[in-house]
């Protein structure tokens, strides 16, 4: 058996050699590392494939969240809603920035940024949410939407985990993540679904002016150069990393496909067991979101029940198999996002999830021999 990772990018890059490299190269023999044709070209390419006015690649995922809240002019005192269950990165930029962190529970069943929440949570000093499309499930975007217009909020979809992922609307129409919001970033970190052979990260929105804004604070706030007119930042995708991402970008449907197999197979040995919850999505996949493209499994994640975690986590590193726990502190505990204003009984399921929830491996390259093992050592240590 090939050995077990968590994320296998050296079998991805061993497939796409062919194809990479002699991108790579071109840039290397052009010299156009800043800013160059690559660049463009993947750039152009991603908004065709998201069906997005306007892509604009940054240095990476956390770069484009933090742009993305200087380009809709937030300021210093501004609340910004966002979940407590995510990585850091979220909430790190708004704090970075001086808005207000306002940090949420989430829901249960699909570990996304609970609506009722969010309603609890709005102030006169909201200024905008940011929806996580956590593990890369589709947060629910349409009752989100329609209280933010209700409110007159932003949404910034942090889309860094549901690159490829759809949103079915309560009319059966689907868009893509990220394209939902007002605006919204993504990561091109190796081991996201899109990823790239560094750091990369990109914005997404459909209104001009958002974008010409942004493109100008991506480059030191030049619209025109050498005349800065307002702060901005350096903030590039390099052509190397543009090169690594056009090639990539052909294969990412096949890359969330094998991913949702690998999901489904985990799911059809899981899927009954008493002590385990499977990732579940909304009422209209049937609860199990092994059956259309509402997530791009960025993780595999099991809720358990009555098992314990840790040693089970290291009955699986002590069998040759990787696992995570994403993510073990809640972020309103961290020591840099304390807050007083913070009260314990509104993060119940957060509070839960980060002693209950456990990732197995998932990428693009899970064979069913490296599957059958993975759950047959869960299973053993669970039913022992
Ligand atoms: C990875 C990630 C980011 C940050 O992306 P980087 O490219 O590492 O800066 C932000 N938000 C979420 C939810 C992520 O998973």
């Amino acid at each position: 058996m090939k050995k077990i990772q968590m994320v296998d990018l050296q079998g991805q890059y061993a497939k796409i050699k062919d194809v990479v490299d002699p991108s790579i190269e071109e840039v290397l023999n052009s010299a156009a590392f800043i800013n160059g044709p690559k660049v463009h070209q993947f750039q152009e390419n991603l908004e065709t494939y998201l069906n997005v006015k306007h892509v604009i690649p940054c240095a990476n995922g956390t770069d484009a969240l933090q742009i993305c809240m200087m380009g809709l002019g937030l300021e210093p005192g501004d609340e910004v809603i966002t979940a407590d269950f995510t990585f850091a990165a979220t909430v790190e930029v708004i704090a970075l920035l001086n808005l207000t962190p306002v940090l949420v529970d989430v829901d249960p069943v699909t570990f996304n940024i609970d609506i009722d929440a969010v309603k609890k949570a709005i102030t006169p000093k909201t200024k905008a949410i940011v929806p996580v499309h956590l593990f890369g499930l589709a947060a629910d975007m349409d009752p989100l939407m329609a209280l933010a217009k209700e409110h007159n909020l932003f949404v910034i979809e942090d889309n860094a985990q549901g690159i490829g992922a759809s949103y079915t609307h309560a009319d059966g129409s689907k868009t893509k993540t990220g394209v939902i919001g007002h605006v919204a970033s993504t990561s091109f970190f190796p081991s996201k679904n899109l990823g790239c052979y560094g750091d990369g990260g990109a914005i997404f929105t459909n209104d001009d002016e958002l974008a010409h804004t942004i493109r100008g604070i991506v480059n030191h706030g030049m619209y025109k150069r050498y005349h800065h007119d307002v702060v901005g930042v350096n903030s590039r995708l390099d052509s190397i990393q543009a090169a690594v991402l056009d090639a990539k970008l052909e294969h990412l449907d096949n890359y969330n496909d094998a991913r949702r197999n690998a999901a489904r197979k985990y799911n059809a040995i899981f899927r009954d067991h008493p002590k385990i919850t499977i990732p579940s999505g909304k009422e209209e996949c049937k609860g199990i979101c092994d059956t259309c493209d509402c997530h791009v499994f960025h993780q595999y994640t099991l809720v358990l029940k009555d098992v314990d975690r840790d040693a089970l986590a290291a009955h699986l590193n002590a069998n040759g198999i990787p696992c995570g726990v994403y993510y073990p502190i809640p972020l309103h505990l961290q020591k840099a996002y304390q807050d007083e204003r913070y009260v314990e009984s509104d993060f119940e399921v957060t509070n839960h999830l980060v002693d209950s929830v456990i990732s197995l491996p998932m990428h693009t390259e899970l064979d069913d021999e490296q599957i059958s093992f993975i759950t047959q050592t869960v299973l053993d240590f669970i039913d022992a």
